[in-house]
């Protein structure tokens, strides 16, 4: 990966020219953190100035964790620095820096999720209530799964259609490939 030095001189729109990607895995051994966001790849409108580059770090981790447990200060030098040891930046370059935690962010397929059936089948009888999306199915759809339940439920809504299993059909297929 090449150092993009940003900060000393480097604007956002520099960084269309070195670093073209959205997002990228990191491979690199020796670091936690598990993918970078370049929000100004994904849109200009991601950033509220564009002269400044905005960097996500993404780390996985569990609730309670050594991760979870830092305060922010000593997370956001831990995150810095990765981030200059893999040849991002310079270190002294970042000028703001944010740490959010999200718990709860992957659905649990173990503890009584085989009685999941049980529970869907009480919401499906609830006529007016339409469970879609990541969380509210508690299945790991990615955004374009929940997107499409929520259209195929708006579909069944204007059809007065009350059979929710076109929802639940959704990322059921057996072969899932993320492709960019
Ligand atoms: C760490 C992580 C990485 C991911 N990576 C990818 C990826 O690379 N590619 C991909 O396609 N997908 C990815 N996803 C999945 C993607 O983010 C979700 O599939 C998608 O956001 C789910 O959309 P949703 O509308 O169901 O829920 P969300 O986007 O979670 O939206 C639910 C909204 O409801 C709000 N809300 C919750 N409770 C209430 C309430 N009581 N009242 C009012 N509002 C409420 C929440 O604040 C939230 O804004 C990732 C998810 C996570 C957590």
């Amino acid at each position: 990966m090449q150092r993009l030095k940003l900060g000393g001189g480097a604007t956002g729109k520099d960084i269309a020219g070195r670093m073209s990607d959205n997002w990228i895995y990191v491979q690199e051994p020796g670091v936690k953190v598990g993918r970078l966001q370049f929000f100004n790849n994904w849109s200009p409108y991601m950033v509220a100035n564009p002269d400044y580059v905005w960097i996500g770090l993404e780390y996985f981790c569990d609730e309670g964790d050594i991760l979870w447990t830092m305060d922010d200060d000593t997370m956001s030098s831990f995150a810095i620095e990765e981030l200059h040891r893999i040849n991002v930046i310079e270190a002294d370059a970042v000028l703001d820096h944010v740490v959010i935690r999200v718990p709860k962010t992957y659905p649990a397929y173990f503890g009584s999720y085989d009685r999941f059936a049980e529970v869907r089948e009480f919401t499906d009888s609830l006529e007016n209530l339409y469970l879609l999306g990541r969380n509210g199915m508690h299945r790991y759809n990615n955004m374009d799964h929940s997107m499409l339940t929520a259209m195929v439920a708006v579909d069944n809504i204007i059809a007065n259609k009350t059979d929710k299993s076109n929802i639940w059909s959704v990322n059921t297929e057996a072969d899932y490939h993320e492709e960019k």
